[in-house]
């Protein structure tokens, strides 16, 4: 994928700007207008679509988006300038706190970014090529993939994620659950597809049953996006 339709993709998927990892280094240099080092303050991100009913309802998606995405964001940037802070006074006697608070609202955000950019209404596209080929052979199909995936979503205890994630040294993907949202990350994995299972992705709609929103979450992947997302993860 050349630069400028990687750029495009990535403005298609909500995520130009945000500086982050989710679709591999190159992209991230460009996000952040060619300064590899230069950080930026997390900012939220705007939905690509409207409404994603009747999978996820409006008010659901509303309030996910603008309050509980939103919380992140701006925790995320305040455990920043706490420990910007902390630097600046030598004085690290809350520096255990404040990394805590960055991994939680800092993995809360890049999870929420791609939690919003591995859906479309109705779902759209299907795996290229390139993901096709590391589906079959990580998990030897999609539906296979997806069995797996429905089932350690589900199975996440309490609040967390279900992640498709690219594990560059094995050059395999994985499937991996997320408890709250930075609980047992694999180092060095690309996350390319997340759905979440906290209550507040659900419960409006579905009340208890978080099975029927995963089943029903199933249908609207942006298999587009997610092809994307690998090939600028794994180069394919
Ligand atoms: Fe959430």
């Amino acid at each position: 994928m050349g630069s400028v339709s990687r750029r495009e993709a990535l403005r298609r998927l909500g995520l130009a700007g945000l500086g982050m990892a989710l679709a591999g280094p190159a992209a991230n240099r460009e996000a952040q207008g060619g300064e590899p080092t230069m950080p930026q303050p997390y900012a939220l991100p705007t939905l690509p679509y409207k409404s994603l009913d009747p999978v996820i309802d409006d008010a659901t998606l509303a309030l996910h988006h603008g309050k509980h995405h939103a919380g992140y964001v701006a925790g995320a940037n305040a455990a920043l300038a706490a420990l910007e802070k902390a630097r600046d006074a030598a004085d690290f006697a809350l520096v255990k706190h404040w990394e805590r608070e960055l991994a939680f609202h800092g993995a809360g955000h890049l999870l929420h970014a791609l939690y919003w950019a591995s859906m479309w209404p109705g779902g759209r596209g299907k795996p290229s090529a390139a993901l096709q080929a590391a589906l079959d052979a990580s998990f030897g199909s999609t539906d296979k993939m997806l069995a797996q995936f429905a089932a350690a979503t589900k199975a996440v205890e309490a609040s967390g994620w279900g992640v498709l994630a690219w594990e560059p040294v094995g050059r395999r993907l994985v499937v991996l659950q997320a408890e709250k949202h930075q609980d047992l990350a694999l180092w060095g994995a690309a996350p390319i597809l997340a759905c979440d299972v906290w209550e507040h992705a659900y419960y409006l709609k579905y009340q208890n049953k978080r099975a029927d929103y995963v089943d029903a979450w199933m249908k609207i992947i942006d298999w587009e996006a997610a092809g994307a997302r690998f090939q600028a993860a794994a180069g394919a």
